[in-house]
């Protein structure tokens, strides 16, 4: 299984069916085969002699094979294999979680005294470890705005990696992709991507000229809130230094938690399809609301990122944000989340629930200033009825005072 080689029959076939077809069940049993793999745990691996284990020890750098539980099982090989075909890579690792993703991607392709230029738009505990951890070891961190416009003016002649997050986080700022990879590449440096909002079928880094793409598997690929995980899939040229370090490191996953993804990734079109349309339908609807100042969601023509997103996306996801008016009170955001009903408060989204947050855009940014804006909600909107959740939304808006009441 040296890399993901889709079955002839898939040839041509749309990345809806591939998602689908790719990494069943590989051995044919007798009579016959399940259509899903076997979920194999091992921590030791047997071999016939050994010559063999020498062998498979000599090959294992460089050929995926089955040696050691930390080095991944036919489950989690599988799983790897969907995540390369969705992301139109050449092969793919798994991570603990989104997070550890980030971090050893950061790890393995910068040293002490290289610079990342990162997008003002990271999810925030992206922030976090270029500030605490980066910069320490002596890896210099310096950000571009959201949008991506400034970027040229901080590429240094140390830059060794440029990280975008598009859409970005919170209010999905949109920057021009093949752009920041075109810039990158003159550089000599590496174009990494978080892909966790675009989850593959929204948005494709690879194909737009990253080398490396990152994705939070805990959110839309499990699609069930039950599981963490993280994946990256890089372009041939940028994989062995990514094996390499992660093999250093000792990184793996459950094949329990690798089965599970695999198990939500077969319905993550269909659920994101569902997604976009209960999001597109709330969004419209929240536009017109007189507590609303501005409603974030690229696929809306007011938002400024639109035009890239139409060139770049193929649909957007279930998450939304808003704007309440400047004039209300503090509090205001607050009593609303805490008025619905239906929709969680918790951290995370991309599972088929509704979630509602708070999102402090002055923390959230260092480049753009929020000063004087309204509290800006982040809603994931999941699977129920769309109907339901736009009746509670309006229920809990109207507990609010009216705007202007003094308070
Ligand atoms: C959630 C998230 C992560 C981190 O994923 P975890 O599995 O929670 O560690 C990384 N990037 C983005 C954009 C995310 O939304």
């Amino acid at each position: 299984m040296p890399k993901n080689t889709p079955p002839s029959h898939l040839a041509g076939t749309s990345l809806q069916t591939r998602l689908l077809h790719a990494g069943q069940a590989p051995e044919p049993a007798v009579g016959g085969r399940p259509v899903n793999p076997p979920l194999v745990r091992a921590s030791t691996v047997l071999f016939d002699s050994v010559a063999a284990q020498r062998e498979a020890r000599g090959r294992r750098g460089s050929e995926r094979l089955f040696t050691y539980g930390a080095r991944g099982t036919p489950t989690t090989f599988a799983l790897e294999d969907v995540v390369s075909e969705l992301e139109g890579g050449y092969r793919t690792r798994l991570f603990p979680t989104g997070l550890a993703a980030v971090g050893m991607t950061l790890l393995a392709y910068l040293r002490p005294g290289d610079h990342v230029l990162m997008s003002d738009a990271v999810y925030e505990p992206v922030r976090h470890l270029a500030s605490s951890f980066l910069a320490p070891y002596g890896i210099d961190c310096s950000f571009f705005r959201a949008d991506g416009q400034d970027a040229a003016r901080h590429v240094r002649p140390s830059t060794r990696m440029v990280y975008a997050e598009c859409p970005g986080s919170l209010v999905y700022e949109m920057c021009d992709l093949p752009q920041l990879a075109a810039l990158a590449h003159a550089q000599g440096a590496w174009m990494v991507a978080d892909n966790t909002w675009g989850s593959g079928c929204q948005y494709r880094p690879l194909a737009l000229g990253a080398d490396i793409s990152i994705m939070a598997a805990t959110k839309y690929l499990s699609g069930h809130s039950d599981v963490m995980m993280g994946t990256v899939c890089t372009t041939q040229a940028a994989w062995q230094t990514l094996a390499d370090r992660s093999d250093a490191f000792g990184m793996t996953v459950s094949p329990d938690d690798a089965w599970l993804v695999l198990r939500g990734m077969r319905t993550l079109s269909a659920r994101l399809q569902m997604h976009e349309r209960h999001a597109l339908h709330l969004a419209h609807w929240l536009q017109a609301r007189p507590e609303v100042a501005t409603v974030f969601c690229p696929a809306l023509p007011s938002h400024p990122g639109h035009a890239l997103w139409q060139r770049d996306c193929t649909g957007t996801n279930g998450l939304l944000s808003f704007e309440l008016q400047p004039g209300m009170a503090p509090q205001a955001a607050e009593q609303l989340i805490d008025r619905l009903a239906l929709f969680g408060i918790g951290a995370s989204w991309g599972g088929y629930e509704s979630l509602a947050a708070l999102a402090d855009m002055s923390k959230a940014r260092s480049l753009d200033d929020w000063q004087g804006r309204g509290a800006v909600v982040r809603l994931h909107v999941g699977l129920e009825d769309p109907v339901d959740l736009q009746n509670d939304l309006a229920q809990a808006l109207a507990s609010l005072a009216p705007i202007g009441t003094p308070f």
